[in-house]
């Protein structure tokens, strides 16, 4: 991807909950190729910028496009569609199912026993067992989803995320409640995934993973981005230290 290269943008995002003001008029663009993090302190706006960018909440008004398409109050599997995809804060996988059939069912959103009937084929099977060595859990498969340590069921979603193929992969908290050895491993799958060619936007609280991982990094607070740039940059803002403290 080459520089100007726009992928997910929001202009005039705006989204509130009765009285509070999740996003503020957020106008701002993450481009395409890169490794992006959305960082900011707690209520400034991270999660439900996801949310609204995947179209699980609609905004109350403003626009949000993907690679110059209007994305804006889309439903999810539109955006799926698209070539977004996403993980959750609180890991999304079911827990009493095998880790081969949570990919399974994963590839294709819509009805679960139909999915899972359907989607046996030899091909389908074949992805996801590539994914699953990928992650390094291959050795896995047969286990119940919720057999799996925390940072394995994060692998098991990331590698569900996959399965759609997406060229824009939206992580929320990957190394939450991860241990360090872990969290290496998942920064090295990123940087591996991104090497082939996909983007990503991190919302990550580990500053030391969000500085050695991103190529650019913007920061919310109260609803909208304050400052955006490299880490390096961004490390020494005075108005980004100001929004952590509470200035
Ligand atoms: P972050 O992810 O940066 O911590 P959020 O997007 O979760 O921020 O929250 C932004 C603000 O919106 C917070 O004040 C939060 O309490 C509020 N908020 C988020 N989701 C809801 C909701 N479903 N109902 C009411 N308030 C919400």
């Amino acid at each position: 991807a080459e520089a100007g290269d726009e992928g997910l943008a929001t202009v005039g995002l705006t989204k509130a909950f009765g009285g509070v003001t999740a996003l503020d008029a957020a106008t701002v663009s993450f481009q395409h190729g890169k490794v992006n993090a959305l960082i900011g302190p707690n209520g400034s706006g991270k999660t439900t910028f996801f949310n609204c960018v995947t179209g699980m909440i609609r905004p109350d008004s403003g626009r949000a496009t993907y690679r110059g398409r209007d994305i804006t109050a889309k439903p999810p599997h539109r955006i799926a569609r698209a070539g977004i995809g996403r993980s959750f804060q609180l890991c999304r996988v079911f827990p009493r199912m095998t880790v081969l059939d949570n990919l399974l069912v994963g590839a294709r959103p819509g009805n679960l026993a139909g999915q899972l009937a359907g989607a046996r084929k030899r091909e389908e099977v074949e992805r996801a067992r590539g994914w699953l060595t990928r992650m390094g859990i291959e050795h896995l498969e047969n286990a119940e989803a919720r057999n799996l340590s925390w940072g394995q069921q994060k692998l098991l979603e990331l590698a569900g995320v996959l399965m759609s193929d997406p060229d824009l992969i939206l992580l929320d908290e990957p190394a939450g409640g991860v241990n360090p050895a872990l969290i290496d491993r998942i920064c090295d799958l990123v940087r591996e995934l991104n090497a082939e060619g996909r983007t990503f936007l991190i919302v990550e609280h580990n500053m030391d993973m969000v500085m050695s991982l991103s190529d650019h990094v913007v920061v919310f607070d109260r609803g909208r981005p304050i400052a955006e740039g490299p880490p390096s940059v961004i490390q020494s803002d005075e108005r980004v230290l100001g929004a952590y403290l509470g200035v």
